[in-house]
């Protein structure tokens, strides 16, 4: 029988340092025939069993296309993440998942793509920009907003160099707080879209990070002449099961582990209804 709170076994392929607190880990499942049933999308999770220290939810920052791997990108900031990070290539990890919805992307072809990520916001939106650029011609527009605290903060540096001098994609990054050598921009995240130029009226905006950041970037979004249905963000709430059994992260009718954690604006709005 399938258990739903049995980790499949994986192992750590690669550690990649990110930021002085962010590691991006790539993992690969032991056996092949749960490689194989492993399908997952963009804005899905797992939740991770580091043994002897816990299991955590992360959403899986890496496309699936091509790839019979995956990575996760994890910021070290308690028991679990504290251990992995100490792990090495070789070291063996649980698996559960992969869990929750993903981002529309059907749906959204033929429209203007922004994406606008604060700090580790950007995890759950890369696999979704790196399909949306593999299918480049399918949208009217690609531009990713992205802002960090400081530049050291920004994570996946080497991509986010690609991406802005990719042709076909417009990608701006700012911090709030400047250090010696950057030339870019100063800002919140927000402070970008003035140099967004696109049709609203055919556009969706995925936006995640920081609560306060969304908040704000929601404004600015509905200003702009966003409607509800076209901001998609990620809810992350406290969860353990992952599969809407112990209603750890339930918001009125909602479990955030399994009608999330992508939820269009006009969701949220309902949701947040329940938390006033
Ligand atoms: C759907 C989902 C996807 C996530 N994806 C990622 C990801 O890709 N990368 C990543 O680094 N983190 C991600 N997180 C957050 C991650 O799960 C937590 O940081 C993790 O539980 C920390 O485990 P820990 O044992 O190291 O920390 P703990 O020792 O459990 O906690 C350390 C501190 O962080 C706080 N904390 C823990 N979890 C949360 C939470 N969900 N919300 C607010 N505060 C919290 C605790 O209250 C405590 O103060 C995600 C969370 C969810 C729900």
């Amino acid at each position: 029988m399938n258990n739903p709170y049995l980790p499949k076994l994986a192992t750590i392929q690669k550690v990649k340092v990110e930021t002085y607190d962010t590691t991006t880990f790539t993992l690969r499942l032991d056996d092949s025939g749960e490689r194989k049933a492993f399908e997952y999308r963009p804005g899905q999770f797992v939740e991770l069993s580091v043994f002897g220290a816990g299991e955590a939810p992360f959403c899986i920052s890496s496309s699936a296309h091509g790839r019979d791997d995956f990575d996760l990108s994890v910021r070290k900031v308690g028991r679990v993440t504290g251990v992995l990070h100490e792990m090495g290539e070789g070291g063996q990890v649980g698996i559960r998942g992969p869990l929750g919805n993903c981002f529309p992307f059907e749906e959204v072809k033929g429209k203007h793509i922004l994406f606008v990520g604060g700090g580790i916001g950007l995890f759950p939106l890369r696999p979704q920009i790196q399909d949306v650029y593999r299918e480049r011609a399918q949208f009217a527009s690609v531009t990713v907003l992205y802002g960090a605290r400081t530049p050291e903060d920004l994570v996946y540096q080497d991509e986010l160099e690609q991406w802005q001098q990719q042709e076909g994609m417009t990608c701006l990054l700012t911090v709030d707080t400047a250090a010696d050598g950057w030339s870019g921009n100063v800002g919140v995240v927000g402070s970008l879209l003035p140099k967004v130029s696109i049709d609203v009226s055919n556009a969706v905006a995925f936006v995640c990070g920081p609560p306060i950041m969304i908040r704000f970037v929601v404004q600015d979004l509905s200003g702009m002449g966003f409607g509800d249905d076209a901001i998609i963000t990620t809810l992350e709430r406290h969860m353990r099961c992952g599969i809407g059994k112990c209603n750890h992260c339930m918001i009125g009718d909602k479990w955030v582990c399994k009608d999330g954690p992508v939820f269009s604006y006009r969701e949220m709005r309902a949701m947040a209804e329940f938390e006033e």
